[in-house]
């Protein structure tokens, strides 16, 4: 587009500023979407996940072998997209970066994932992961919660579930060891609790890794009388779950 034409798209909507041209993060053409169509299409392909754990899985299988071997506490886990690249540069620069107007893309993406809609109807509540007050102090924000609120804006309750312990990242520890650190490193907030009983909660993270961290978030959920209790991620590793 010529800057001209530009130029008079920008002053045809001067107050949306989603409006405004801007360059794609992946292929680096303007004006684009933040994240364009055409690199959606290409990188964030549709795969058969198991529906307890968001794991890919081949085409025609609705539950892993792990999750059918030790049902996991959350009825339901639906991701977006793999760990991969480009998903991996746009959410590092996202979560690590401070560059928290891609939270709108990123929500974006999530709900265009099959399942999300209809599971975000059915939810009364959205749980962001919650970091521990150490990680929050060195970021600065939450992206679970910048994301939970763009997905369901006022059925948000980001106090509910608290990370009481700091626990080391997750990735590369030995099975035993995951389980090990995550245990006992969420609760409910005492003044919630009986708010939580029956409820159709949706716990929603940026990545999922090990999975240990959101199993043991979904079953100290569980415990308090949610129900059900679904996941809700943006990307996840192609590892199965901790079991
Ligand atoms: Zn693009
Ligand atoms: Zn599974």
């Amino acid at each position: 587009m010529r800057p001209m034409t530009l130029l008079r798209a920008w002053l045809r909507h001067p107050a949306g500023a989603s409006a405004w041209p801007s360059q794609c993060l992946i292929c680096r053409r303007w004006p684009a979407q933040t994240l364009c169509a055409e690199c959606r299409a290409r990188f964030a392909p549709q795969l058969t996940r198991c529906q307890r754990c968001a794991l890919a899985v081949p085409a025609g299988v609705a539950v892993c072998g792990a999750c059918l071997r030790e049902p996991p506490p959350m009825a339901q886990c639906l991701a977006a997209v793999s760990w991969q690249w480009p998903w991996s540069m746009c959410i590092g620069r996202w979560k690590f970066e401070g560059d928290t107007g891609l939270s709108g893309p990123l929500a974006a993406l999530l709900q265009a994932t099959p399942g999300v809609a209809e599971a975000l109807a059915a939810a009364e509540l959205l749980l962001p992961m919650p970091m521990s007050d150490q990680r929050l102090a060195e970021r600065g924000y939450n992206p679970a919660l910048l994301l939970a609120r763009r997905l369901a804006p006022g059925r948000v309750q980001p106090g509910w579930l608290l990370r009481t312990r700091h626990t080391p990242p997750q990735r590369g520890l030995p099975r035993a060891e995951r389980l090990r650190n995550v245990r006992g490193a969420f609760q409910v907030d005492p003044l919630a609790a009986g708010r939580l009983r029956g409820r159709r909660v949706l716990l929603v993270d940026d990545v999922m890794t090990t999975g240990a961290s959101v199993r043991e978030a979904a079953a100290t959920l569980r415990a308090a009388g949610a129900d059900p209790v679904g996941v809700l991620v943006l990307a996840r590793t192609d590892e199965p779950t901790t079991h």
